[in-house]
């Protein structure tokens, strides 16, 4: 069995195989969670994301993690927020796929993933974290590598978000 857990604090720290980064389309790191991550890691994470390419949105690609205590970085691009109508829950959906179809392919069995698209992004919180627990459920349903999930939320309100939703869907 899996063991997925809701946990608050800065992802960062996580000493799992693999974590995601929210990230934007350049992959040149920014604000929010993608600065803290290319910060503890170091420059060399910033070398091997020029190598790249960038990435989609919806999209996800892997690194090294450096100077982290996770042995892999997985970046996804997450939708900007404009209102629902354009495609944002089945992209951000995408970036829970693609991020766990890269852990399978690299035989990670912990990965940690933050609120993806819900700080300067702007996805509501709720609706985020009900797709969040419903695309690592289905996920689950076929998986049998990945030993456990970890959602890591930067506050109580996020952690509270999150807790409901597991509530709701498991
Ligand atoms: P996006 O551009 O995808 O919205 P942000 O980094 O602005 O990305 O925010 C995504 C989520 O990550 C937000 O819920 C934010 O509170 C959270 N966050 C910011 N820093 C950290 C961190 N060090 N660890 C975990 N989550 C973080």
């Amino acid at each position: 069995m899996t063991q997925i857990e809701v946990v608050q604090g800065d992802i960062t720290q996580l000493k799992v195989d693999a974590i995601v980064n929210a990230a934007n389309s350049s992959l040149l790191g920014g604000g929010g969670v993608d600065g803290a991550i290319h910060r503890a890691a170091g420059r060399e994470l910033l070398e091997e994301c020029r190598k790249l390419g960038g990435c989609e949105t919806g999209e996800a690609k892997i690194t090294k993690g450096y100077n982290l205590p996770a042995k892999w970085v997985i970046h996804t691009v997450g939708p900007v927020w404009e209102g629902g109508n354009y495609g944002e829950d089945e992209l951000l959906a995408s970036c829970y796929r693609q991020s766990l179809a890269l852990a399978e392919e690299y035989k990670i069995s912990a990965i940690a993933f933050p609120a993806i698209s819900t700080g300067v992004y702007r996805f509501p919180l709720e609706r985020a974290s009900k797709i969040a627990v419903s695309e690592v459920n289905k996920f689950l349903e076929s998986d049998r590598l990945l030993k456990q999930v970890i959602f890591v939320c930067f506050g109580q309100t996020a952690y509270d978000s999150y807790l409901k939703a597991m509530q709701e869907i498991t």
